[in-house]
């Protein structure tokens, strides 16, 4: 009884009315209604005229008026021609018939035909595709209007095919970061004790927000919005895909979409110079791994080498890490065997830093820092750059946390090292602040708020996070 009930309710089907609308899995009225669009006919020009342009056929008719145009369209949905202007020559009008009258669209070539942002291979395509446009949008307006409004997204759509990958679906795994006064408790006084105890907590699964990437797709065949489970309508450009995740939407609905993209690795191509959050929540680490490999490295073998971070090493090898990074990932060697200099690996770290398309300390808030290092009142300059880092997106906040416990202990070793908090700050307030907008002049302004910023979370670090 309950068995049969569950699949006649299965194979119910949208009702015709847009106002119990309730969608199905892939609902296939936009689907039907693109099968009813009239198809394009050609109303081709019984002579050869001499003003034709080659990248069209003889659906152009030269020099015509509107009126005459709108005769030879008459009583044919889909019928087109294109005509020459009377008024500004040189420039060609697609008339098109729908809907019982005589539509005219300005038609622009530049390798490709278009009269929006759509572009064409050809004429016939494009009216194909407007055809298919001008039947859905006036024939089921209320309806896609209304419907994003009850998405499938949530309880069945594409999430639900990740689960497996995905671990947990998220209410932003990372631990609150603590609200702190500014007095230092004797128990945790010491970072290296500290750092310890942090290390033996097992790694969190990352579970950080990011929104999808979409760009605009040309889906192949027929494809249906994983957001509203309708099909998608048109020729080319039918919706957006996130190039990260592979998620299938309508344009509108994409507007709609939570931030949950879950990146799949075969979609990233690079570890560098990939956007923080999406490296992360590929390879569902906490941190970007060339920050804790490098880290691990240093802190191995490299912690007393005099000028850690400020000497250089060879670029030819520092680029060949990078490669190793993007190629192989977690599995790339940056050993001593494969690299005895501690400068490239430590070169490799900058590089990765100072390369990420959204600095660690982000555009949105550079000039909350810059601001927050000017304020003259030690406590309060401490407690303005508390509040920014609160504002950093959760990987961002993670990378940075990490980080500067790192550089915090490297100035503990600064008899053989010779690096301080402020030397640090010299060399790494430009690689994790770039100002939204590069001028030399703002660069040159800034940089003693960016190594202040920089050194000043080094030394509260254990504080600050
Ligand atoms: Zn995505
Ligand atoms: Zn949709």
């Amino acid at each position: 009884m309950a068995a049969s009930s569950n699949s006649s309710l299965s194979g119910s089907s949208l009702s015709s009315d847009p106002e119990d609308y309730q969608p199905p899995i892939w609902k296939s009225y936009l689907y039907q209604l693109q099968q009813e669009a009239p198809r394009p006919k050609r109303i081709t020009c019984p002579q050869e005229m001499e003003s034709r342009p080659k990248y069209y056929g003889r659906e152009f008719h030269g020099t015509i008026s509107r009126e005459y145009a709108d005769e030879l369209l008459a009583g044919a949905e889909g019928a087109y021609l294109i005509r020459e202007s009377q008024r500004q020559p040189g420039t060609h009008t697609l008339a098109l018939r729908f809907g019982h009258q005589t539509l005219n669209y300005r038609l622009f070539y530049d390798g490709k035909h278009f009269v929006g942002e759509k572009r064409f291979e050809s004429v016939h395509d494009l009216v194909t595709d407007a055809l298919i446009t001008l039947y859905i949008e006036t024939k089921a307006a209320e309806y896609i209007a209304k419907m994003t409004t009850n998405p499938i997204y949530e309880h069945l759509g594409y999430t639900s095919l990740l689960k497996d990958k995905m671990v947990h679906r998220l209410s932003r795994g990372r631990t609150e970061p603590r609200r702190v006064t500014f007095q230092r408790d004797e128990r945790i006084s010491s970072p290296l004790v500290r750092r310890s105890a942090l290390k033996d907590t097992p790694e969190k699964q990352c579970s950080y927000e990011k929104i999808h990437n979409f760009k605009v797709h040309t889906f192949r065949g027929p494809h249906w919005c994983e957001y509203c489970a309708n099909f998608m309508w048109g020729l080319i450009a039918q919706g957006v895909r996130c190039s990260d995740c592979g998620l299938n939407v309508h344009k509108q609905c994409s507007k709609l979409v939570p931030s949950d993209c879950q990146p799949d690795r075969r979609r990233i191509k690079k570890v560098f110079s990939c956007d923080l959050t999406t490296l992360v929540k590929a390879h569902n680490t906490t941190r970007p791994m060339v920050v804790d490999m490098c880290i691990r490295e240093i802190e191995l073998r490299g912690m007393k080498s005099e000028g850690l971070y400020r000497v250089s090493g060879f670029s030819e090898h520092i680029e060949d890490v990078r490669l190793a990074f993007d190629r192989d990932g977690e599995k790339a060697d940056i050993s001593a065997s494969a690299y005895a200099d501690i400068n490239i690996i430590a070169g490799a770290l900058k590089l990765y830093l100072r390369d990420l398309p959204i600095p660690v300390i982000t555009f949105d808030l550079y000039s909350k820092f810059i601001q927050a290092a000017k304020i003259p009142n030690a406590e309060s300059r401490l407690e303005a750059i508390h509040e920014n880092l609160l504002q950093l997106p959760p990987a961002h906040y993670e990378t940075l946390r990490y980080l500067m416990a790192h550089l915090k202990r490297v100035t503990m070793f600064e008899k053989d090292n010779l690096m301080n908090s402020e030397n640090l700050g010299i060399v790494f307030g430009p690689t994790l602040m770039q100002p939204p907008e590069q001028n030399a002049l703002t660069t040159l302004n800034d940089m003693r708020q960016q190594k202040l910023v920089v050194q000043l979370i080094i030394e509260h670090e254990d504080v600050l996070f």
